[in-house]
């Protein structure tokens, strides 16, 4: 950059000494012998300044891409780190699509802001410099009436304050119309099904429209910057034709000089235009950095306390103890509910709808932490354990099967990601799994789309049961496993989690009670308290109990 600079201020030195010598060429008789020297003597340093200026102007450039590059991939690695760390709560209050905006949109705000910044303000302001230096060696009083140009940072920096505001607001709002984009293509079928097309387009289209409007006033404040500098940079101009034609009339300049204070300001004319807008940029860019760093720094609140003890080779006792729990929105979910999961027991919790069956289980892996009471495993506070071992004690089997886009192998394989073939094979067989993925034309290796598409819900859920086998873990934790599943796929996933929970402990939410049948122990629980319990005979004998009645509509 240093080099690049140098020789850009440079020019100026050439223009003055082309034009002092030409002007001495048609005062002179022997023109042509003249004309030769000339040219002797210009050439070499003009293809030198070039040659330099060129060469210079690449290496930085690679240079100046490569470091904001690296920096940008190194903010996106701590970020999805952090996003990572962030407690469950956050990502139910972010919506996804927000934060994927922040990786790709404004990721990509803060690398050309890196870029401009670190080629505009160190080549820039050092072209500034050596240009104004050099324009003062060759005419200073012409020079200095450059020093109008400076005034022009005066209303730059006001302008700027309030652009970052601005910035932060458009940058937030991609954020929102990822979101919507997000949940609109994901939601194709019911758009299809239900005609919403167009309702779809105008809800977006008004994202869209809103768009406009709020980039509008970024540009706004944006655009006052250029004509500020362009009727400044006239001044600069006027004021140099003027005095110096004063000066070359009473002799006390020559005319190279003024040339090279005129090629001085065509110099400096565009990179102060570039540090003028450099702001822009700088600011959209902060705007930006505050957003990543709003992830980055966010602490999380569930972690491992000083000295937690790792939980080793659990038996898997599960209690509840005076449990109270209220989301963070202030929706109460769990009141004084205490309750035991024996090892190696199978036990149910079932209810109506909205009772906190859900909110009790994500209590066990520390999703959320208790407000009041406590969850302890084997007798341990969870929250004295470390998050690592409790949560490799724990395998979840959700109504909703996740499956990355990956392979059947891998997919399987994310239960234990050290499992060889072998043992993902003898998972897929205990998961009823095996028979339909052989089938398959590439077997083990088929690549699943997003969310599995392509497998029916039943093979979807006996993949993910494989997953929970393949993990071996003495905690098994089935949220809803087969309510999304028709009766025959329901038999075969039924079996499946028979044989994973056996000799586990396993905490099992049912909706449909004949599944829970077999259960060692029943919790029925209503409006976030535990009203009933007992084994499956002894509840149905309370004939006016929830359970008895639960059944009855069920049949
Ligand atoms: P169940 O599993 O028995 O259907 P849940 O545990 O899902 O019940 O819900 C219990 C209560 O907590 C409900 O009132 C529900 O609306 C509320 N709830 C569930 N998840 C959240 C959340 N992430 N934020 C706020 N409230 C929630």
């Amino acid at each position: 950059m240093i080099a690049l600079a140098a020789s850009t201020a440079a020019y100026t030195f050439v223009v003055g000494y082309i034009v002092d010598q030409a002007n001495g060429l048609s005062e002179n008789a022997s023109a042509v012998s003249n004309a030769k020297t000339y040219a002797v003597a210009i050439l070499p340093i003009l293809l030198g300044i070039t040659a330099l200026s060129g060469l210079s102007n690449y290496a930085q450039r690679l240079l100046s891409n490569a470091i904001a590059l690296n920096a940008v991939a190194k903010l996106q690695k701590q970020m999805f780190a952090s996003a990572h760390n962030r407690d469950f709560a956050s990502f139910a209050r972010e919506p996804s699509g927000s934060l994927i905006s922040k990786f790709t949109n404004d990721v990509n705000v803060i690398s050309s802001a890196m870029i401009r910044t670190l080629t505009n303000l160190v080549k820039d302001i050092l072209t500034v410099i050596f240009t104004i230096a050099a324009m003062l060696w060759q005419n200073w009083q012409l020079s200095l009436i450059m020093t109008v140009f400076l005034l022009a940072f005066w209303p730059i920096i006001v302008i700027s304050k309030r652009l970052r505001g601005n910035a932060k607001d458009v940058q937030a709002h991609i954020g929102t119309i990822t979101s919507e984009l997000k949940e609109s293509f994901g939601a194709a079928r019911m758009v299809k099904a239900y005609g919403l097309e167009s309702s779809e387009q105008a809800r977006l289209g008004g994202s869209f429209d809103e768009r406009i409007s709020r980039y509008m006033r970024l540009v706004k404040e944006q655009a006052r910057v250029d004509p500020i500098l362009e009727i400044l940079g006239g001044l600069a101009i006027a004021g140099v034709v003027i005095f110096g034609a004063y000066q070359v009339s009473n002799e006390s300049a020559s005319a190279g000089s003024i040339g090279a204070v005129l090629t001085g300001i065509l110099i400096l004319s565009p990179r102060l235009r570039a540090l003028g807008t450099l702001n822009n940029v700088i600011q959209e860019g902060l705007a930006a950095v505050t957003r990543i760093f709003s992830v980055i720094d966010e602490a999380p609140n569930i972690v491992d306390v000083p000295n937690a003890r790792a939980l080793s080779a659990p038996n898997g006792d599960v209690e509840f103890t005076n449990v109270s729990f209220t989301y963070g929105d202030g929706t109460p979910a769990l009141t004084q509910i205490s309750l035991t999961a024996k090892a190696g027991q199978t036990t149910a919790l079932v209810g109506p709808s909205g009772g906190g069956k859900s909110t009790l289980i994500n209590l066990v892996p520390r999703l959320y932490d208790v407000n009041g009471g406590a969850v302890r495993v084997d007798g341990i506070d969870v929250r004295e354990l470390t998050l690592e071992s409790l949560r490799s004690a724990i395998a979840l089997v959700s109504q909703d099967v996740t499956l990355f886009s990956a392979s059947i192998a891998d997919n399987i394989g994310f239960g234990d990601m050290n499992a060889p073939r072998e043992a993902i094979i003898e998972a897929a067989k205990s998961a009823d799994a095996h028979d339909f993925i052989t089938a398959l034309p590439q077997g083990y290796d088929t690549v699943l789309g997003e969310d599995g598409s392509g497998l029916s819900g039943g093979q979807k859920q006996r993949l993910s049961i494989a997953r929970a086998i393949l993990r071996d873990a003495p905690i098994l934790l089935l949220d809803e496993a087969t309510s999304a599943l028709d009766a025959r796929s329901e038999d075969k996933v039924q079996k499946a989690l028979e044989q994973l929970s056996k000799g586990r402990t396993t905490i099992v939410i049912a909706h449909k009670l004949s599944t829970v049948q077999k259960a060692d122990m029943i919790y029925v629980i209503e409006d976030g308290a535990l009203v009933q319990s007992g084994p499956h005979k002894a509840l149905l004998k309370e004939k006016k109990g929830l359970y008895a009645t639960l059944r009855n509509l069920q049949h």
